[in-house]
This record gives structure tokens, sequence and C-alpha cells, in this order.
């Protein structure tokens, strides 16, 4: 039995159903890493999986607001403070339906790794809460995030935890949740990010995932095949802020995104989507997709409940590169197949952990390029921390400057991790790369700072 066979049996039990996204996530991990615990025992010896796999703590407790109708509503609220070995805990908030312990847990898990992937003094953390902001007024939003506020700052700080948006927390939420705190502790710092550029955000925050894929992307491109984007046909799930940001540097360097998708259903517009009514659709108006078809009605919409449950519209049309920007398992095996049989090149995740292991596997097997999210859409969380940096120096960067360090940073993610898979002896497995360059960086911040 391999080092990494052992340590996955540890952990069999824990595999409960809120919990099985995570166990995905981490046995992944477990088995990329298998060639560095074979090659250096002092992981094993300090038991820093044991340590790794299970949060610094969870806090979870009880959010009781008013509605428009003076109805009292009860949420759960979490923040799961996973690891700081590298620096405050760091990552996003998510508020929907589906949040529970096991998919933060998950989410967590894997923003540790990618923190550690991008260089920068940021550990990992998450949180959010079943909350559901969809079809919520403005002040039933600024209510909620009021009384989520009125427990969680008693955890976070600009040195201690600092968290950000995810699913269902853009800038408006971040805005009423930093305006909260701001109240209770009557100080003005940097706790969240994502804020409105008026008051401390950063530029670029908002496009930073989205862009930061499609640096990405260019790079391995570049680094495996010599090609580019430019010119090429490429598809996008997802509406929000990550998918809109993909297709927006897609245009802009010359690529034809032509799909995007909600969870109502996909359109599919071969000219090339347009971004400006996505943006006034998703953004502006919080609508379904459905309505692009007013506008352009050669344009296919394609609804979600016609498809079963491993199928996506999304993966049906052939494309150069594929960018699954929604949200965790929108990809199946089925759909990775699709794709490979339509003469896909190039997978990039834009959410977090899209793709099925399966899927995954049909990639690697093969050889199509693909970049896993804790590298790709590391951008947004690298441009959060320029945002601190920003902050605790009560200073401004410029569109420009942000820009062109998001940039590089990308392309050092890609480098690092296509040098790791060759060093261990994987080369072009960027989902190797990613788990051994980032669980290195962690793992040996945990030996030296001891038990
Ligand atoms: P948004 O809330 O802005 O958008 C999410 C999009 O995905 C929406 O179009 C939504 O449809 C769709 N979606 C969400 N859940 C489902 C579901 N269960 N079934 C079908 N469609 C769904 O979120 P983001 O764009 O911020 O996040 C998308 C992904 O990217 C997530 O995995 C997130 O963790 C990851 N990510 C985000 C970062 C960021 O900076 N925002 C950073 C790194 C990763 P609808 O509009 O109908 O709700």
């Amino acid at each position: 039995m391999t080092i990494a066979e052992k340590e996955i049996k540890k952990f069999e039990t824990s595999n409960c159903d809120q919990d099985k996204v995570f166990y995905q996530a981490m046995e992944e991990v477990i088995y990329s890493i298998g060639p560095l615990l074979e090659s250096d025992e002092k992981y094993t010896r300090y038991a820093i999986l044991e340590r790794l796999v299970v949060p610094d703590r969870i806090i979870k407790f009880k959010v009781v607001w008013l509605d428009d109708n003076q109805n009292i509503m009860v949420n759960t609220g979490y923040r799961v403070q996973f690891n700081n070995a590298l620096g405050p805990y760091k990552g996003g908030l998510r508020f929907h339906p589906t949040v529970n312990e096991g998919i933060l847990k998950f989410l967590g898990f894997e923003q540790i790794l990618k923190n550690a992937l991008t260089g920068l003094p940021i550990g990992g953390g998450k949180g959010g809460s079943d909350f559901n902001p969809k079809g919520k007024s403005d002040f039933e939003v600024m209510k909620f995030c009021s009384a989520f506020m009125t427990e969680l700052h008693k955890y976070i700080g600009p040195r201690m935890d600092i968290p950000a948006g995810d699913i269902g927390v853009g800038s408006r939420e971040i805005g009423y949740l930093f305006g909260e705190y701001k109240k209770i502790t009557s100080t003005y710092e940097g706790v969240l990010t994502g804020k409105p550029y008026m008051f401390g955000g950063s530029f670029m925050r908002p496009e930073a995932t989205g862009y930061g894929v499609v640096y990405f992307t260019e790079t391995m491109l570049e680094i495996e095949n010599q090609e580019s984007l430019e010119g090429k046909i490429c598809t996008v799930s997802g509406a929000g802020n990550v998918a809109l940001h993909v297709i927006e540097k897609l245009l802009e360097i010359g690529a034809i995104p032509v799909t995007c998708s909600d969870s109502t259903g996909t359109i599919y517009d071969a000219r090339g989507v347009d971004l400006a009514l996505l943006k006034e659709l998703k953004l502006e108006k919080r609508l379904s997709l459905e309505g692009y078809k007013l506008s352009h009605p050669e344009a296919e919409f394609m609804p979600a409940y016609e498809y079963l449950e491993d199928r996506h519209a999304v993966w049906d049309i052939p494309c150069y590169a594929a960018f699954p920007c929604a949200t965790q398992n929108e990809l199946s095996e089925m759909d990775a197949q699709n794709l490979i049989s339509n003469g896909c090149v190039s997978v990039s995740e834009g959410a977090n952990m899209p793709s099925t292991p399966d899927a995954i596997a049909a990639f690697l097997s093969h050889k199509i390029c693909f970049a896993p999210a804790k590298a790709a859409n590391a951008g947004g969380v690298a441009v959060s921390e320029f945002e601190m940096s920003q902050n605790a120096s009560m200073t401004k960067w410029s569109f420009e400057k942000v820009d062109e360090k998001l940039k590089e940073t990308m392309q050092q993610i890609c480098t690092r991790v296509a040098l790791t898979a060759k060093d261990y002896g994987v080369e072009g497995n960027y989902v190797d790369g990613s788990n051994i360059a980032g669980f290195k960086r962690v793992a040996d911040a945990m030996i030296a700072e001891g038990i």
C-alpha cells in the first residue's frame, strides 16, 4: 500500500453525506501528492495531512432578521477558519440555499492550497450562509447582512481573517457587511475584500478571477501547445461574476465565447455572446437568461430542466476551449467525453471543483490541457491580497498596475505548476503540479512553525 493509500484510509469514516464534496477534494489532493510523500518522509513524520484536513475551527451561528413583511427569518451562518500557516485566514463568503458545513469545508480546504500557489502571505478559510439573496429586496439583503455581521465580527480582523465574496456575495453584500462591521467596531479597516472602489476596494477585484482564468489559460496553451485563444471558439458556463469576466476578457483578446448558463438554462449564440446584454440581465436586473432571446431571437435557449442531472447543455457545443464557471460538479464524465469527441483542446476551471473526478481523469488521459480551479481561478484571491496591501498602506494602485500584477501572478502560478509537474515525473499534469506545489509550501511552513 502506498503512503497516499494509507492516508486516504484514515479519513474514510468522515465520508458522511454532507462531507462528500470535502472528501472528493481531499482524496484528489492526497493521491496527487503521493510522489512527494514517498520522496520525503518528513511530511508523514510531522503528521501534516492529519493536521491539514481538520480546520483550525468552525464557527457556526444563528442569523435572525426581519423580512419586508415583518416576518422573523432564521438562517445559519458559518466561518471555517482552516489554516493560517502562511498568513491570516482568507477566503470568500457564499450565500446560497445549498450551503452547509461540508461544502464550506471543501471550499476552505481548496482555498488553503490555492492561496499558497499565489506565493502571497495568506492562509485559507471560507464561510457563508444558507440564506438565498435571490428574489430578496435590497433592504432584506441589507438586514440579513447586518444580522450576519453582528455575529461574524467577533471572529474576523485585518490580521486575523479577511472574508471576501463568492456565489451570492458581490459588492452590494460586501458593502452592507462592511458598513455593519464599521458600525459595531468603530474602526475603518480592511477587514473584507471586494469592497466597492469608493471605500477601500481595489481596481479590478470584480474582474480579477475571470481575467486571471484567461491569463492562466493563455500561458498554459503557450507552454503546452504554442497556441493562443485568439480567433478560437470558447464555451463558458455560468453567468455570474466569474463567467461574465471570463467572457469579457475572451472578447477582448479576440476569442469567440458562444455560450453562458444560469440555473434556468443555457444560451448558445454562435456569433459570440452579447456581453452588454448579459450584464444588463444578470448584474443590473438580476433576471433569468431566458430574456436573452428577446433581443437575440437567433440564439438558442436550452432550459436546464430538459437535461438529466449529469448532463449540461453547454458541454454539447463544439469548442476549442471550455471554461466551467458556475459551481461544483457541473461537468460530468459524459460532458467531458462530449467535449473531447468534439475536438476540445483545453479546459480551464473558473468555478471551484466544477469537474467531477471521472471527468478530470478523462481529460488527463486524452492529454487535454486541463487547468484545475485552485491554480486557474487564483486571480481573485490574488487581487484580494493586493486590496489588503493597499488598505494597510492607505494607497490606491492604478487599474494598469493591478492588471499587470495579476497577469504576472497568473503566469508565475502557471509556470510553477508546469515545472513542479515535470519535477515529480507527471509532465503536463496540472492537477498534480498544483496540488504538490501548493501542499509543499503550506506543509513546509507548518513544519517550521512547530506544533
Ligand atoms: P455568482 O453568484 O456571481 O454566479 C454563479 C453563477 O452560477 C450564476 O450564473 C448561477 O446561476 C450559476 N449557478 C450557481 N449555482 C448553480 C447551480 N447549483 N446550478 C446551476 N447554476 C448555478 O458566483 P461567482 O461567479 O462569484 O462564482 C462562481 C464559481 O466561481 C463558484 O464555484 C465560486 O466558488 C468560484 N469562485 C469565485 C470567485 C470570485 O471571485 N467570485 C473566486 C474563485 C472562485 P443563477 O444566476 O441562476 O443563480
